[in-house]
């Protein structure tokens, strides 16, 4: 049958205690179709395209792929704050794929039935949810943001009943691991000190094989995982991606992005941007982002305090120490980012207030986050939006200028890295909707296609992206995202 299809899967995960995980079984489904399907993703893997496109059965748990043998990942985390066990309610994941490169990446469904850990849910996702993961988190690849992957998504032919019939669909993800800071906590609160030293183990070996030799390797493992978060949260920034539920469950230890639910690209410049529906207060608000980063992390350095050191005192002091350069290390990544936005080479002391300037009169005028930057990259700074109109961003401007010209880089090399480093475009969410409602109502993927295509090299600056580049059309409604089902 499929022998040659080039699956080579190992399951290291499984030499964890069985405390972490149960095995399940995949719910076939009533007649699985290929919607997506990710050739580059499956080439990466070692795949062989052409005989894996013929079987949709394959990535939708109705046969299961060579060697799989799928569990679902038990962990806990706290969701907007208050702690709770969670666990895969409907993903499974089939093992980890070994690529012709001998890389391992953990290769999961998402949608394919109840697990132990499903409390009330049905196991089961909705087609428009994970079409949206698949974009997203493809968009996020292509900007640069260490994010999962998908690789396919397969309609099941089946509905789904949320408050309404909606048709279903399973997605398979691709991560470099599913280990979260959730993880960590649920083997902190429910397991033995053991159990969360293999685990501490097992995720040095996978992520930070460096740290093993290290004199406190834990604490190494901390600092890691601090830095990790520290660089993903400023790529977030940079980009304007808001990721509307950073609960600690939604925390890799990889530092990739995961969890696609009510995430969404800022348009207009506000720190406040909110998209979620459930997020009522704006915990996760854009301008929270980095702060609730350092939140999760103290509930990460908490739950291996234990492992730090045998004094709870000096565990605790080591733990601040490293925690403290947080907010550092958070600011560095970002200002980096930002200078190259702005086209600096060179460091100068004042740049962090010039950002921040431009930044203020941005949010002062409503401006279009992407668009601004994309402007001073092409120099087209001429036309009527407000910003550009005012005096004080002239003044701005005119400073920016003189700092520019106070390096070594002429102006090909200024627009050369404001060019790789400021996107022509990013998934602006009416062009979402619309694709994924062609998609879901009229079975018509061309758009989302087209939308996959030019996402997948934001920074082309060709001309088949500018028809991308319009903000939304000007309504009274904030836009609102629902988180996945
Ligand atoms: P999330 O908000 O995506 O981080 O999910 C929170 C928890 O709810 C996780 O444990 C999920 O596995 C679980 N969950 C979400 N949707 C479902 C569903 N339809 N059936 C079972 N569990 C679910
Ligand atoms: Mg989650
Ligand atoms: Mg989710």
């Amino acid at each position: 049958m499929s022998a040659d299809i080039g699956w080579n899967l190992a399951h290291s995960y499984q030499e964890l205690p069985t405390f972490f995980y149960s095995k399940v079984d995949p719910n076939p489904v009533e007649r699985p179709e290929f919607v997506l399907f990710n050739h580059e993703l499956a080439e990466k893997l070692g795949l062989n395209q052409e005989e894996l496109k013929k079987h949709p059965e394959m990535l939708s748990g109705n046969q299961l792929p060579e060697h799989a043998s799928p569990i679902a990942q038990a962990y806990a985390g706290h969701q907007f704050a208050h702690f709770t066990m969670l666990g895969d309610g409907r993903a499974m994941l089939l093992g980890e794929q070994i690529t012709p490169l001998g890389e391992r990446f953990d290769i999961q469904y998402k949608g394919s039935g109840r697990t132990p850990y499903s409390r009330g849910g049905d196991g089961r996702a909705a087609l428009g949810p994970m079409l949206r993961e698949y974009l997203i988190s493809e968009a996020m690849n292509g900007l640069g943001i260490p994010t999962n992957r998908s690789l396919s998504v397969v309609t099941t032919n089946e509905s789904v009943y949320r408050e309404i019939e909606l048709p279903g669909a399973i997605l398979t993800r691709v991560a470099d691991s599913h280990i979260r800071v959730g993880t960590f906590q649920y083997a902190r609160q429910w397991g033995t000190i053991e159990d969360l030293q293999t685990l501490a183990d097992y995720s040095m070996k996978r992520h930070f094989p460096h740290v093993i030799s290290e004199s406190n390797p834990y604490l190494a493992l901390l600092k890691e995982v601090i830095k990790n978060q520290a660089q993903l949260i400023a790529k977030w920034q940079l980009v304007g991606f808001v990721h509307g539920v950073m609960n600690t469950d939604n925390v890799t230890l990889s530092g990739e992005t995961i969890d696609y639910g009510p995430c969404a690209f800022m348009d207009t410049y506000d720190r406040q941007t909110v998209f979620s529906s459930i997020d009522v207060e704006g915990r996760y608000a854009y301008g929270n982002q980095p702060d609730i980063g350092g939140w999760n992390l103290a509930r990460f350095a908490e739950s291996i305090l234990v492992l730090i050191d045998e004094d709870e005192n000096q565990a605790l002091e080591l733990a601040k120490e490293a925690m403290a350069d947080y907010p550092e290390v958070y600011k560095q990544h970002w200002l980096d980012g930002m200078r190259k936005k702005l086209g600096m080479y060179s460091k100068e002391d004042e740049d962090e207030v010039m950002i921040g300037r431009l930044l203020d009169l941005m949010e002062q005028h409503q401006a279009d986050y992407t668009n601004t930057f994309r402007a001073l990259t092409l120099d087209e700074v001429d036309d009527n939006k407000p910003l550009f109109q005012s005096n004080s961003f002239k003044e701005w401007q005119q400073k920016w200028h003189a700092r520019l010209r106070r390096q070594d880089a002429s102006s090909e090399q200024v627009k050369q890295l404001m060019m790789q480093h400021n996107p022509a475009i990013i998934p602006r969410n009416h062009r979402v909707e619309e694709a994924l409602e062609a998609a879901i109502s009229d079975g018509d993927y061309t758009m989302l296609e087209q939308l996959l295509h030019v996402l997948q090299d934001p920074y082309a600056y060709s001309r088949e992206q500018e028809s991308y580049t319009a903000p939304p059309p000007k309504t009274s409604q904030p836009y609102i995202t629902y988180c996945g089902t």
